[in-house]
C-alpha cells in the first residue's frame, strides 16, 4: 500500500522547485512559507527549500549569485 497522496493543486499548477537540489514544493501557497524566495537580476523568482535555505542562509543574505554557492 502507497500513503495517500495530498491534493494536488489544480488551478494554481505545480509549486516553485528548489533552486539546489530541485525539490519541488507540494503547493505554491501553504509549503513556501518556508521556502525562501530570491528575486534575481532579471525579475524572476527563485526559490530554495528550507533545508537548502538553511544551508545556504548566510550567501543568501550576502546576496552572493548562487554560481559562488
Ligand atoms: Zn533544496
Amino acid at each position: 500500500m502507497s500513503e495517500p497522496q495530498p491534493p494536488v493543486p489544480v488551478a494554481s499548477g505545480p509549486g516553485p522547485a528548489c533552486l539546489l537540489c530541485g525539490a519541488v514544493a507540494a503547493a505554491p501557497g501553504a509549503a513556501t512559507l518556508t521556502w525562501a524566495r530570491e528575486r534575481d537580476g532579471n525579475g524572476r523568482d527563485r526559490w530554495l527549500c528550507p533545508g537548502c535555505a538553511r544551508r545556504h542562509v548566510r550567501d543568501i543574505e550576502a546576496k552572493l549569485a548562487h554560481e559562488w554557492w
